[in-house]
């Protein structure tokens, strides 16, 4: 017998190898294979029959029989080319870490056919909501959340309606191979995991649930390149399946579902909402970070033994007016330009367009145009000046690690005043401020990434959600009549999701279109060049197909190309790109690679 074998690597193709007298291999079944002067973990993908090759042989198997059947393999297939990514990468990190005790496979194999209709619970107690479900559901529910602190504190939360395995690395290897065969045998219908439990076994009716499905975290670097909504709304669509998501935001794509009728809204009346204000900050010149509304804001509130946040961001390299609050945008593609001080010049991540730097405001002639930001050290040292008595803490998750993001994490837990980044805000529960403030969501407004609006207006309702119905949420900005803010103020999600629809149909964004980015990052910033010419060469004619001009990234060693396509675009690329010698070899030399529906734009 001869088997390919697929495994983690950008190639495309499997490696065939030779069957040793007495093995018994079958389809879906992990070995352990020779490759490039090691044994390394792969898929077998075929069985076929030995027709006299000189191949070397299997080392051994990794399994006494395969964890994943067919239809999960051809799911598996679905996800690597929607994605682009190799059918053994795209395997491999979806499956348990190996054991070599036990055989896992479903107990019943999934029905297919028509499911129920996907539902997405948002608004107050939407966890509740979801919790009551799955009690009154008389089958398996696998609950899926971004990352492995979620994991936990879902374990937990299920914990009092019965066992619950845990099936994400939170938990030791065998713990999490001996809970992936206990949902297969169905010893307990609770089961708790990450993306990487996306394909655990599971009986006919089952319910997949998933936590804050508009999080950027559900897409992770690395494979599977697929964001898990995609992956759970498929998987549960082909298996007949329950899909049971929640957010307190939900993401453009889904609002747009539930809109067109393909998936239901279960939205809550709305809960009491805090003060919301919006500072304009139009015409002062910022000296100070905190504007006299937030400043006195903070100050009653610490004189109230309540907590304060201040949201910060990472500082944006865009240009604004400080008269009229306008952002310097692309006129073609209405996304900010990024700009670099050092060149004097603005430039479209999307089309490539760059501009001279200009001495007035196009919008009202103002000539005050400047960089936007507040680093959250200058806001640190302004807050410190003013509240001298106060515990102040900074913290941003985002770009601290280790034992600093932990010395960090505690000093923010017993501050009065925390300093943070998006992520920061995860600290606090529902209604557990007593003030939270903006001080400059401008910055995330303006990305120069079409999904700005979105996170920014996601974010600054789930501070909304964290502070007390008596308390307050202070937003300073340059735009104060933007709709994002009305909407939170309003506590009107239609009243965001109408606009951001319309901008996105008009200017041909997702979900209307689909986008990808293909990065080539050769050794020289001349021979990426060169590369992408072939790139672009191999583009040009395809189908349906939108290339933008290659962009260098700002250390001018890579290239990048911006694509722009319809529901068929995955197909369309790898084809035009299959048919280039130089393009191909260059992705599996992995100086190449393809982001299809990129979540997070690279700067
Ligand atoms: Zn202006
Ligand atoms: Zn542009």
């Amino acid at each position: 017998m001869i088997v390919d074998v697929a495994f983690d690597a950008p190639i495309a193709h499997p490696f065939s190898y030779r069957v040793p007298d007495g093995m018994t291999i079958v389809r879906g079944q992990r070995v352990l294979a020779p490759l490039r002067g090691a044994s390394r973990i792969g898929i077998v993908v075929d069985v076929r029959p030995d027709e006299g090759e000189k191949l070397k042989a299997l080392v051994r198997v990794v399994e006494p029989a395969p964890l994943l059947d067919a239809s999960t393999l051809d799911l598996v297939g679905w996800i690597a080319a929607n994605s682009m990514t190799s059918f053994g990468s795209t395997c491999l990190t979806l499956m348990p870490p190996p054991s070599p005790t036990g055989v896992a496979r479903a107990r019943a194999g999934a029905a297919g056919g028509d499911g129920p209709t996907p539902e997405l619970l948002t608004g107050a107690g939407r966890e509740a909501r979801l919790i009551e479900r799955i009690a009154g559901a008389n089958t398996t529910t696998l609950l899926l959340t971004a990352d492995v602190e979620g994991a936990a504190r879902w374990a937990q939360r299920l914990g009092k309606l019965g066992r619950v395995l845990r099936l994400d690395s939170g938990v030791a290897d065998a713990e999490r191979a001996q809970a992936w065969r206990a949902v297969a045998a169905g010893e307990a219908t609770l089961a708790v995991g990450t993306r990487s439990a996306l394909l655990a076994p599971l009986p006919m009716g089952a319910t997949i649930a998933l936590i804050d499905e508009h999080e950027a975290a559900h897409k992770p670097p690395g494979a599977p390149r697929m964001h898990t909504r995609d992956i759970t709304l498929e998987r549960t669509r082909r298996d007949g399946l329950r899909a049971l998501l929640t957010s307190a935001t939900p993401s453009v794509e889904l609002w747009w579902h539930c809109d067109s009728g393909r998936m239901r809204l279960d939205a809550a009346e709305p809960a009491a909402w805090p003060a919301v204000s919006v500072a304009d900050t139009r015409g002062i010149a910022r000296r100070e970070a905190l504007t006299p509304a937030l400043a006195r804001a903070t100050r009653e509130a610490l004189a109230a033994h309540r907590r304060v946040f201040l949201g910060v961001s990472r500082l944006a390299s865009i240009l604004g007016c400080d008269e009229c609050g306008a952002i310097l945008k692309c006129e073609s593609c209405a996304i900010a330009l990024a700009y670099s001080p050092a060149g004097r010049t603005l430039t479209c991540r999307l089309c490539g367009r760059a501009l001279p730097l200009m001495d007035a405001c196009p919008a009202c002639r103002g000539r005050r145009l400047a960089p936007f930001g507040w680093g959250a050290e200058r806001v640190e040292h302004a807050v410190r000046r003013r509240f001298a008595s106060a515990r102040i803490a900074r913290f941003d998750p985002e770009a601290t690690r280790g034992a600093k993001a932990d010395a960090q994490r505690q000093a923010a837990l017993s501050a009065d005043v925390v300093i943070g980044t998006r992520g920061a805000l995860r600290l606090f529960g529902p209604a557990s401020l007593g003030l939270a403030g903006f001080v400059s969501p401008d910055q995330l407004l303006g990305l120069p990434d079409f999904r700005a609006t979105e996170r920014a207006f996601a974010l600054l309702w789930a501070a909304a959600e964290r502070v007390t119905p008596d308390g307050q949420l202070i937003i300073q900005s340059q735009n104060p009549s933007h709709y994002a803010l009305d909407a939170v103020a309003r506590q009107d999600l239609t009243a965001f999701y109408k606009p951001e629809l319309k901008f996105r149909a008009e200017l041909g964004y997702p979900p209307f279109r689909r986008l990808a980015i293909i990065t080539v990052a050769a050794r020289s910033g001349a021979e990426s060049a060169k590369l992408a010419d072939a790139v672009g060469a191999a583009l040009a004619g395809a189908p349906r197909l939108t290339v933008y001009p290659a962009t260098p990234d700002r250390r001018n060693r890579a290239r990048r190309i911006v694509v722009k396509g319809h529901a068929d675009l995955p197909r369309v690329l790898a084809e035009a790109l299959e048919g280039a010698d130089t393009v191909g070899a260059a992705r599996s030399r992995g100086i190449m690679d393809v982001e299809v529906d990129p979540v997070e734009w690279p700067s």
